[in-house]
């Protein structure tokens, strides 16, 4: 099993703040559960039309975040967990897919530099 080199209760959510988060009509379903909706609703209420592997795609809303400008909608903005964990789309449940995480080097690397463990870089996508 690789080691895992990172650790996201560590990490304000970088991963969360990517503007294309897609759902699938699995994960649309799985969410609709969890939330105790219809599927039509969770479609509307929390997700949108975006682009991404140059075609269109289902992808999460986001919300203003004080880090990133805006993340997604279900990233709870105090303690950067997620909401929908259990229900969480089938791209965040194996992201960033190896045992390392670039997001978290960099986070990592800002942070001896900065000499403070609890400094978070910011940044906004666009
Ligand atoms: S950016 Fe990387 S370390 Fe941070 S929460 Fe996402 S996967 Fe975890
Ligand atoms: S569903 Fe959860 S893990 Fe996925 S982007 Fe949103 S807050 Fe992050």
């Amino acid at each position: 099993m690789t080691k895992r080199l990172y650790d996201c209760g560590n990490c304000p959510a970088y991963c969360c703040s990517y503007d294309h988060v897609e759902v699938t009509d699995a994960d649309l379903a799985r969410l609709a559960r969890h939330l105790e909706v219809e599927p039509a609703v969770a479609e509307r209420r929390f997700t949108k039309r975006g682009r991404g592997k140059g075609r269109h795609l289902r992808v999460l809303r986001h919300r203003k975040d004080k880090h990133f400008g805006t993340a997604c909608r279900f990233l709870d903005p105090r303690t950067r967990q997620c909401g929908v964990y259990e229900a969480r789309p089938s791209i965040c449940r194996t992201y960033p897919g190896t045992g390392r995480c670039g997001f978290y080097d960099f986070l990592c690397a800002e942070r001896r530099a900065q000499e403070n463990p609890a400094y978070v870089p910011s940044f906004t996508r666009g």
